[in-house]
């Protein structure tokens, strides 16, 4: 990637960001501390894609910063890759309220800022984690069913796009199995991301 494409998308998603926090109409606006946008690597080939900001999100700024962000980390390690190589954001960009599950009309008012992300990114590879996020682009899949496996679909219009679902971090943390089941998955990605690159 030349350093003016990453100029670019960085000086745009810098704008995306402020936008987000004069323009959001999102009504977790009035409970949030401030919106958490996204962090990471403009030009990044995979964009991670969580639920929504928790507690220290909210205070931070920056998306999964907590116990779930951890293990997020140690993931992306096993497969050699840091947060500055990939880009990680959430389907909503404010707190809700005691961190309970976003709303469908939450999830609608943010998706235009999650769909400008993907457009500045275009990444080979979105990656939802739980199923928030996987249901937003299939709304008819199961993530018990559908973990660790990769999907394309049209998005947005006109544009192949592959998408791999996983478990939450957050969800999996605390249950061993759940757990094991994403650490295994989570080290597929290397594998769907060599493939995607095979069919180019
Ligand atoms: N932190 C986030 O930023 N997103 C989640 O989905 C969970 C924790």
């Amino acid at each position: 990637m030349n350093s003016t494409v990453r100029e670019i998308k960085e000086r745009l998603l810098s704008d995306l960001n402020t936008r987000l926090a004069e323009e959001c109409r999102c009504t977790l606006k009035e409970t949030a501390t401030r919106a958490v946008p996204g962090v990471g690597s403009a030009t990044a080939e995979i964009l991670l894609i969580g639920e929504a900001p928790g507690k220290n999100e909210d205070l931070q700024g920056i998306p999964f910063v907590g116990a779930a962000g951890k293990f997020l980390d140690e993931m992306l390690a096993s497969i050699g890759l840091e947060r500055e190589d990939i880009y990680i954001t959430n389907i909503v960009k404010y707190r809700p309220p005691d961190n309970r599950d976003p709303l469908p009309q939450e999830i609608e008012d943010c998706s235009e800022w999650l769909h400008e992300q993907i457009g500045i990114i275009d990444p080979l590879l979105i990656i939802t984690l739980g199923r928030h996020a996987m249901n937003h682009f299939f709304p008819e899949k199961k993530i018990t069913e559908s973990h660790g496996k990769a999907f394309r679909r049209e998005f947005p219009a006109g544009r192949n796009q592959v998408f791999f679902t996983l478990y939450h971090p957050a969800a999996a943390l605390y249950n061993g199995g759940m757990r094991d089941t994403l650490k295994k998955d989570f080290l597929r990605i290397p594998q769907v991301l060599d493939k995607i690159q095979a069919d180019k």
